[in-house]
């Protein structure tokens, strides 16, 4: 993959520094305008006595400085007019504040920010050179991106594994990254096959970035990171200069992990929309380049996280570039405890029992949520003048995030819930039942996933197929409907929680008819949907070509024949099934999760207990 040339046609040189000039004018407005508001000396004298100061900065005659995040607010900053007061340095050192003093402005500072102008406009007329002289590693040009990469390299990471709680899968799936950091020489002798991009995929706030930090931890090997947002702002060239530095630098240092936050900022597919993005491009091409050119046995291991793995650029997922994907899911009940627990370890609680309430309320809920929560409950407990935090500071914490929680994005009512368990278990029971041997079926969940997924299942991928024969794909579109039947078996009416599925279960039939000749209208002949989109789908006369609309009624005909000889079949299997299904969605909605084999042994007619495996039954089933 080449680096793209940028398009403009013509150059012109005075353009980028007059956009410059105005572009710095206007920042010095903008941030004149976005002056934090300001306190009255009481009032930020009494914030920090309330300990909800987090930092301050003490210039000249101002004081600048930040409030803490609360549930569902922000961190806040402010600024207050300093007032000579002997105190203030002691109160905010027992109040746990950040202090930090600058001086007052430097003129030679505004002078250098007018100047930086002509300063890009230099540089970019020999970037322009450069691109034009082939794809030379020019040093010392770049010093603006240099060192900025220099500052994401990190040191010492003291996170370790133990630091993230509720993700083991994913953890074992990164240990051999680990082993491969540590000895990479040794590794290789061994003939250990090297990773060499890993995404993580999952919800934000699920310790995505913690867990490529506690690798680094663990391995002991520095930790350079960027996030794919921070591209999307810069100057053509720019972004792509700093991920070439980026590499370069890592390289120097390897082994190491390169870790990059929300790659779908810049990885989003290209020529998606009207106006295409020239910079995302650039970087997203150089980012390419450098994925293919490091040799993944010098140590460097990229990691990246997103969560909108659907609209990234298919070429970013290419074997040998992020070919493996670990998911970092939403953490369930037994994993809401363990997050509870590692942040609690720093908090003095009155009865660490309490924890166990607090995991069990807080379905849907990710790592950074209960990191909040906690950190919410032990400022209630310092604010009320309490040694230790109670079950009240658990509870109200939890309120608070919950609240939060709803305005971002929305909790199921219990009827909602009971609904999805029936509709996730229609399909798991329909999986596990036509599966010809093997488990079929790794888990059910009940924990929302994304802002579509009420709940899903997860089979066990059928490799991809070449060939799947007409049963398979029947069974394909029984496990489909499984879902939808099962909440009109249940519960007599159905809801709009199956179109996904049942879109998907048109598309097979339709499929089996018009493109694999396994239906009888057109026999062995095949019509290709693709040459008439919206062929069947709008039932329009005219415009249908070679086709009459009495053949294009028969292959709806035929369509529809086969996706109801299944819901039929479905019918009959759930309807078999019905105490099992019933039984095992009273387990699910406790749970929130089922693993496969536990599913299997419901099947079978043996108990499963309503707590996970080895750990002592929390409550009776209600
Ligand atoms: P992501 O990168 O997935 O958006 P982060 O790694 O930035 O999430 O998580 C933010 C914070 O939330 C972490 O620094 C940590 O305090 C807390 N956190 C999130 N997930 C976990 C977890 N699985 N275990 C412990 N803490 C977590
Ligand atoms: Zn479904």
């Amino acid at each position: 993959m080449a680096v793209k040339e940028p398009k403009t046609s013509k150059w012109r040189p005075w353009l980028p520094v007059v956009l410059l000039f105005l572009g710095v004018f206007a920042m010095q407005e903008f941030t004149r305008f976005r002056e934090p508001p300001p306190f009255t000396w009481t009032a930020f004298r009494e914030a920090v006595s309330q300990g909800r100061v987090e930092s301050v900065v003490i210039t000249g005659g101002r004081i600048h400085g930040r409030l803490k995040a609360e549930a569902g607010k922000e961190a806040q900053g402010f600024t207050t007019v300093k007032v000579d007061d002997p105190e203030l340095l002691k109160d905010l050192q027992a109040h746990g504040v950040q202090v930090s003093a600058e001086l007052p402005e430097n003129p030679w500072l505004i002078t250098a920010l007018w100047l930086l102008p002509l300063g890009v406009f230099l540089w970019l007329s020999l970037l322009r050179q450069r691109s034009g002289g082939g794809a030379g590693r020019a040093g010392g040009l770049f010093a603006v991106g240099r060192s900025n990469a220099r500052m994401y390299a990190e040191k010492d990471i003291r996170v370790r594994f133990a630091d993230v709680a509720g993700v083991d899968e994913a953890k074992e799936e990164l240990r051999e990254v680990i082993a491969f950091l540590k000895t990479p020489q040794k590794y290789r002798r061994l003939g250990g096959k090297i990773p060499k991009g890993i995404l993580l995929v999952g919800p934000p706030g699920t310790g995505k970035t913690l867990l490529a930090k506690a690798v680094a931890g663990e391995a002991g090997v520095p930790f350079f990171s960027i996030s794919g947002s921070e591209f999307v702002e810069m100057f053509v060239g720019v972004g792509a200069a700093r991920v070439r530095d980026l590499f370069e630098q890592a390289q120097a240092q390897a082994p190491c992990i390169i870790f990059i936050d929300e790659l779908d900022a810049l990885g989003k597919a290209r020529n998606t929309g009207p106006v295409s993005h020239e910079e995302r491009e650039q970087t997203l091409n150089q980012l390419l380049v450098e994925l293919d050119g490091f040799d993944p046995h010098t140590g460097v291991i990229l990691m990246a996280a997103t969560n909108r793995p659907e609209i990234l650029d298919p070429a970013l997922l290419r074997a040998g570039r992020f070919d493996r994907h670990v998911v970092v899911d939403r953490p369930d009940r037994e994993g809401r405890l363990a997050v509870l627990k590692v942040h609690a370890a720093k908090v003095p609680l009155e009865d660490p029992k309490d924890l166990e309430l607090i995991a069990a309320a807080t379905v849907g809920m990710v790592g950074a949520d209960l990191a909040n929560i906690i950190n919410e409950a032990a400022l209630l407990g310092a604010r009320r003048g309490k040694e230790k935090v109670g079950r009240a500071e658990l509870e109200e914490a939890v309120e608070r995030a919950v609240a939060g929680l709803e305005k971002r994005n929305r909790v199921l009512s219990p009827l909602e819930r009971e609904r999805v368990a029936f509709h996730e278990l229609g399909h798991a029971l329909m999986a596990l039942a036509l599966s010809r041997g093997g488990d079929a079926v790794r888990k059910v969940s009940i924990i929302p996933r994304g802002v579509a997924a009420l709940g899903y299942t997860l089979q066990v991928p059928t490799e991809d197929r070449f060939l799947m024969t007409r049963s398979e794909l029947e069974d394909r579109i029984a496990v489909l409907l499984g879902g939808r039947l099962a909440e009109e078996l249940i519960f007599r009416e159905s809801s709009t929680g199956a179109h996904d599925d049942l879109k998907k279960a048109t598309d097979i039939a339709r499929g089996m008819v018009m493109t694999y000749g396994m239906g009888q209208a057109l026999g062995l002949v095949t019509v290709d949907p693709g040459r008439r989109p919206l062929f069947l789908e709008t039932g329009m006369a005219g415009g249908r070509g070679e086709y009459s609309e009495a053949l294009a009624e028969r292959i709806d005909g035929e369509v529809r024949g086969i996706v109801d000889a299944q819901a039929e079949r479905v019918r009959g299997l759930l309807g078999e099934r019905e105490a099992v299904l019933r039984h095992a969605a009273q387990r699910l909605l406790e749970r929130e999760v089922l693993s496969g084999e536990e599913l299997a042994a419901l099947l079978r007619g043996e108990s499963v207990p309503a707590a996970p495996e080895g750990k002592p039954q929390e409550r009776d089933a209600a």
